[in-house]
């Protein structure tokens, strides 16, 4: 194996998952600002959601636009179709599955794109009070503490 290419692929996939935690971040400080608490990464449940409501029994998933093939938005890739195009499929038919593993044990789901955040914040967060419904105070648990802005 070639180390050099090899160290070069993992520097670019760390910038890539800084990338997709700093958007995630973004999301989760928005709802922890509209009044919202709840757990990360849950890892008992198809797709491992990346924000999750267990009292609501909803999830938010944060998505990359390229990553998760967003529609109409990303650019399809140009350089190495063969390799991305099979490879993007099988990220969307992921989350597909995921996404309806979730609704058949009774959740409901909904996705972030990345493009959301940067298109307009105010939209968004209007959007995701209507999903999450009111705020509640009193379902703070210990865990929350751990968020820190
Ligand atoms: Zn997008």
């Amino acid at each position: 194996m070639d180390r050099i290419s090899a160290e070069r692929r993992s520097a670019l996939m760390a910038r890539v998952r800084a990338k997709h935690t700093r958007t995630e971040l973004v999301v989760r400080r928005l709802v922890y600002a509209l009044g919202y608490r709840y757990r990360l990464h849950a890892a008992d449940l198809p797709g491992k959601p990346d924000i999750v409501f267990r009292s609501r029994k909803k999830v938010i998933f944060v998505h990359g636009c390229f990553w998760h093939g967003h529609d109409g938005c990303a650019r399809p890739p140009v350089s190495r179709p063969d390799y991305w195009l099979p490879k993007l499929a099988r990220n969307r038919a992921r989350d597909a599955a995921a996404q309806e593993a979730l609704k058949e044990r009774g959740w409901s789901v909904a996705v972030v794109w990345q493009c959301e955040l940067r298109n307009d914040p105010a939209l968004l967060a209007a959007r995701l009070t209507k999903y999450l419904g009111p705020p509640a105070h009193a379902e703070r648990g210990p865990t929350d503490t751990a968020f820190s802005a």
